[in-house]
């Protein structure tokens, strides 16, 4: 099976962030030439449109999407107290609902991956593999003591991993929920399993600035600086939000490697953390991608919002309008987020030989006109859409064209997902 994309601007988020016009050729689930195509076994009409990388999101609780809206305008310890409420009551059959939504939600914005952390990733495999996007699924590993999972978590991760390794839109890792339920003898476990199945491994850090507190309360020391210290910092890992460092926990995390997620939105909305730290990361060379983290602290699954936010976020606070530019923000969701996951040479932009996971903007919606070569960057970071997007591709498949979902019956999903939201949304 070949598609040509024809008559397109190629954003390309090669080394030389090369904008082109060409012509794409998808051969099975790669991308075979850029330039010239004359014919392929489906052609799309890229005549006004531009191709960029799907975007990548590089934290978040995709099943949560049930839970929109729950728990809006409280401060963090009520919200952690309503959603931990709600999280112990869901079933299988909700999560992988929840997860068929929010998998369409992105599609529809061009959003081919997502980084996901929770437990029963079983149930999200299975609406990632029937809606076809890309998942990076995180089975979350915590103290037995503080589990509402049966079994050991740890033990849940390793199977989890074992039954889904080497599928070509499933990447399974190791998950940990953050310091304050995981003892130095769980992470380290988690730490060991990753390196023995050779997956990432993923950790709320530092996201609020009682959890650092706390954190210094009981060892002494901020969770960086300690996470560095029991040697569990590595270059599988990439932790979220971020929100609350020093210059020396940043300095130690750049010395490991280690990559992060950050999630302006969730850190404003929840009034958790204002002043991530991430121009100063990037300085040291920590790679960033954007994450929008769950519905019930973000409310969208929406990576334009989030680039938009996280632009603004950082010129607002700093009284600097260089400081976060545009190909700097749309490199966090594309090529920065594919080296925060360790997939810099298969995903996060659009040259020879790389997974065709794309997205095709529409240049003559009323929100992207005039467009121009010269600010066709700045256009997609603070104008784009979700309706913006025409077609979208993961792994060679086309999974959303003209607008609509080819995988899956999205009315029938949106219906039942109505339906399911009514137990979380009214006390029995
Ligand atoms: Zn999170």
């Amino acid at each position: 099976m070949s598609i040509a994309l024809k008559g397109g601007w190629v954003i390309t988020q090669n080394p030389n962030r090369d904008i082109i016009k060409a012509d794409i050729l998808i051969e099975n689930n790669r991308i075979s030439q850029i330039g010239e195509i004359s014919s392929a076994d489906e052609i799309i009409d890229c005549t006004g449109c531009a191709i960029i990388p799907g975007l990548i999101n590089a934290h978040t609780h995709v099943s949560m999407t049930l839970m929109r809206g729950i728990a809006d305008d409280v401060n963090l310890e009520q919200f952690l107290e309503k959603t931990f409420k709600v999280d112990a009551s869901r079933t299988h059959e909700d999560i992988e609902l929840g997860t068929k939504l929010g998998a369409i939600e992105m599609l529809r914005a061009g959003n081919t991956s997502f980084v996901d952390m929770y437990y029963s990733e079983d149930a999200v495999a299975n609406a990632v593999a029937r809606t076809g996007i890309r998942g990076f699924l995180g089975w979350v590993v915590l103290d037995e003591q503080f589990t509402t999972q049966k079994g050991s978590p740890l033990k849940n991760c390793e199977n989890f991993i074992d039954h889904h390794a080497g599928m070509d839109i499933i990447h399974p890792l190791v998950a940990l929920q953050g310091v304050y339920v995981c003892n130095e003898e769980t992470l380290l476990g988690a730490k060991e399993l990753a390196y023995k199945k050779d997956t990432l491994l993923h950790i709320h850090l530092s996201e609020t600035r009682k959890e650092v507190y706390d954190h210094q309360a009981s060892t002494g020391m901020r969770p960086a600086d300690w996470l560095y210290d029991i040697d569990f910092l590595c270059d599988k890992l990439l932790a979220a939000h971020c929100a609350w460092l020093t210059i020396a926990e940043i300095k130690k995390m750049a010395e490991k490697g280690v990559s992060a997620a950050h999630c302006p939105v969730s850190n404003m909305k929840l009034a958790s953390g204002f002043e991530a730290p991430i121009p100063e990361m990037q300085e040291h060379g920590i790679s960033v991608g954007l994450g929008t983290d769950g519905s019930s602290s973000q409310n969208r699954l929406d990576m334009w919002g989030e680039m938009k936010t996280c632009a603004l976020l950082h010129k607002a606070q700093r009284l600097d309008a260089t400081v976060m530019n545009a190909q700097r923000t749309f490199d966090m969701a594309t090529i920065e987020g594919a080296k925060a996951l360790n997939m810099e040479k298969e995903l996060g932009s659009i040259e020879i030989g790389k997974i065709a996971d794309l997205a095709i903007i529409n240049l003559k919606h009323p929100a992207m006109v005039p467009t121009f070569p010269q600010n066709l960057i700045s256009n997609l970071v603070y104008s784009c859409q979700s309706d913006c997007v025409l077609h979208t591709i993961v792994n060679g498949n086309i999974v959303m064209k003209n607008g609509k979902i080819t995988t899956i019956d999205e009315i029938a999903i949106i219906e039942a997902a109505q339906e399911m939201g009514k137990k979380f949304h009214y006390d029995e």
